[in-house]
């Protein structure tokens, strides 16, 4: 027998179908993940069951936003490992593509399109952006701290314009984003 700390109990750990139920995928499909591209590699405890620690729900977690966002599993899979597998690392693991919502932002008062309002679903919880249009005025910061059209300082207001998979746009500006739903 081996003494000291056993390694399942220094962390928390999950059975196959915990982790179907918190991904929210057949099991199937993570047991086939694994064994066409090696994505999680949950280790095996005595009598072969699988354990998979919380990196191999988030390594599961990651490629069922990614596959839902469009991205073939094959290539979800080589992009996860090249980012190492450890996708506890958000910088590191970078989706290819995530869904996205994009809004219009114009002025009322001038109809300039100041940019695109982009709220895009990450794996971790979905993100607002903003993007500025090119060679356009930033928006100003109105009373409040709302921005307001960089023209004319008037009220902008967003509409929706299309859903898109596009991959994430890098952190926000100095650009205060509004986020509403
Ligand atoms: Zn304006």
């Amino acid at each position: 027998m081996v003494a000291g700390t056993a390694p399942l109990q220094e962390a928390q750990y999950y059975s196959s179908q915990a982790v179907a139920q918190a991904a929210g995928i057949p099991l199937t499909t993570i047991l086939a993940w694994e064994r066409r591209y090696g994505v999680p590699r949950p280790r095996r405890a005595r009598g072969g069951r699988r354990v998979y620690s919380a990196a191999d729900l988030a390594l599961v977690q990651a490629m069922r936003a990614r596959t839902a966002a469009g991205v073939r599993a094959e290539v979800a899979a080589r992009d996860l490992l090249a980012a190492g597998g450890d996708p506890d690392d958000r910088c590191g693991v970078v989706p290819t593509y995530v869904p996205t919502e994009v809004r219009d932002v114009q002025c009322l008062h001038c109809g300039e399109t100041t940019g695109e309002l982009l709220r895009q679903y990450m794996p971790d919880g979905p993100c607002t952006r903003f993007v500025l249009a090119h060679g356009v005025l930033p928006p100003r910061r109105g009373p409040g701290g709302r921005p307001r059209c960089g023209r004319c300082g008037g009220d902008l207001y967003a509409e929706p314009a299309a859903s898109r998979s596009m991959p994430p746009v890098p952190h926000p500006g100095a650009v205060p984003s509004c986020d509403a739903a």
